[in-house]
């Protein structure tokens, strides 16, 4: 935290200087992708391709990032003033990242905090801590001491850094339950926060789909990184008409995909990242099935050693079930049925969750006008989980305080400062 401090009294002062640097660490990760990327998939799981993949992503949204403006907007010129609206650093950003995409959330965050002109104390999930550090001593040739500081440890260390007299802006991705800890320990100190946090993203299947068009492209919205994605789809409402055909076109998928260990050439889907996390995937899969639900594929575990679970497509399925309720942030997918279009949008938004979702249908406009009504922050049409560089990401409701990305997301890491010069 000291470290931090320091280096913001210098960091702060040159934007070109910190311009040039994020480029610069864009080049430090590609030159060292395949190298981060193998650690990345040794303690997340994920398929390797995947985490090269990750790595690479991360070293776009620097890139992407280097080229945002911090505005100088001027609001009044005239004989009698000048009023310009300024952005100022806050000073030392507190990190906070969870363990499904480790080195991509760190980006998100460290590129704008960075190029505003703060200082970054990042502390990742305890489970995924490796390609966090060895991102920081990647980006050490490049940065100056003390301008990124990766502080690694158990989750009383994400408290410390939400409690830090020194730190004046938390950025949290995580899960509800903890971004409500970290809002309540931020407050008494009146630190900044954005929170990222969970999501139960529900997916409309309007009447007029045809499910062979769209099985591919809805199941890895749901099933991408095994399900351990914030803003997957995690419940899906299809028309009662097609939800046969829906059903065996996932079944099929979720049967064919190759479920394996991350450094094996053809794993499609790698396991569960942790104990805690597999044992609640089996344990609400186990009780939905118990309560009525039916398997149309998996709804076990993978029966191998590690924390395989089978690619599991879910029917039979109720509101009041918490495998619906509930995030599962797992390879387990609940396909429930509406008649009308107008219940299946309530129900939807039925949930304090709100962080996105999508409508399906064979005629993009018309379901823009449903994706419109979703109470969430991203609502795709014929699509889940393509998330941009350029535009705001974040949750409404208990998803999230505040957004990422785009010049949005790096607004997040200023405070406007008004200069108001009388002439004359
Ligand atoms: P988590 O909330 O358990 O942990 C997240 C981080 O918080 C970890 O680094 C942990 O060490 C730290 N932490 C633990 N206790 C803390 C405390 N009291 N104060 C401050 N920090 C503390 O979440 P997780 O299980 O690692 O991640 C999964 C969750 O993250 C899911 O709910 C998922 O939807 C969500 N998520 C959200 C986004 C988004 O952008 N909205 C992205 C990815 C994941």
């Amino acid at each position: 935290m000291d470290s931090a401090a320091q280096a913001f009294r210098h960091w702060r002062r040159d934007e070109a200087r910190r311009r040039q640097a994020l480029r610069d660490c864009a080049a430090a990760l590609r030159a060292r992708a395949n190298e981060l990327g193998r650690v990345l998939t040794q303690e997340q799981g994920k398929p390797l391709a995947k985490g090269i993949g990750e790595i690479h992503g991360a070293a776009f949204w620097f890139d992407y990032t280097a080229s945002l403006e911090i505005p100088v907007e001027v609001v009044q010129d005239d004989a009698s003033k000048r009023v310009e609206v300024r952005r100022r650093p806050l000073g030392v950003v507190g990190a906070i990242t969870p363990w499904n995409f480790p080195v991509i959330l760190a980006s998100w965050k460290i590129a704008p905090a960075l190029l505003a002109g703060n200082t970054v104390v990042i502390e990742p999930s305890p489970f995924t801590p490796l390609s966090t550090l060895a991102l920081g001593e990647a980006l050490r040739s490049v940065l100056p001491p003390g301008v990124l500081n990766v502080v690694s440890g158990g989750d009383a260390l994400g408290a410390w850094v939400s409690t830090h007299p020194a730190v004046r802006k938390v950025s949290f991705t995580g899960s509800v339950s903890t971004g409500k800890k970290v809002a309540a320990a931020a407050a008494p100190d009146l630190k900044r926060i954005t929170l990222e946090l969970g999501g139960n993203d529900p997916a409309i299947i309007l009447p007029d789909v045809e499910p062979k068009q769209i099985a591919e492209r809805l199941f890895w919205g749901a099933f991408e990184n095994s399900g351990q994605v914030c803003s997957a789809v995690k419940r899906v409402y299809v028309h009662e008409d097609r939800q046969q055909a829906l059903l065996d076109e996932l079944a099929q998928l979720a049967r064919s995909v190759k479920v394996g260990p991350g450094l094996e050439a053809d794993t499609q889907l790698g396991p569960i990242n942790n104990r805690p996390q597999y044992e609640r995937v089996c344990g609400l899969v186990a009780e939905a099935l118990s309560s009525g639900a039916r398997a149309v594929a998996g709804g076990k575990p993978a029966g191998r050693d590690g924390y395989f679970f089978q690619p599991t497509i879910l029917t039979g399925v109720a509101e009041g079930m918490r495998i619906v309720d509930e995030e599962q942030f797992g390879p387990a997918l609940p396909v429930l049925t509406y008649r009308d279009v107008d219940d299946a949008v309530e129900r939807a938004n039925a949930t304090m969750f709100g962080l996105s979702g999508s409508v399906w249908s064979s005629d993009p406009q018309r379901a823009a006008e449903v994706a419109a009504r979703l109470e969430c922050g991203t609502a795709w049409v014929n699509q889940h989980l393509d998330i941009l560089p350029t535009a705001p990401f974040g949750g409404a409701k208990w998803s999230g305080i505040g957004v990422e990305n785009g010049k949005w997301g790096l607004f997040g890491f200023t405070e406007t400062q008004v200069i108001d010069i009388a002439k004359g």
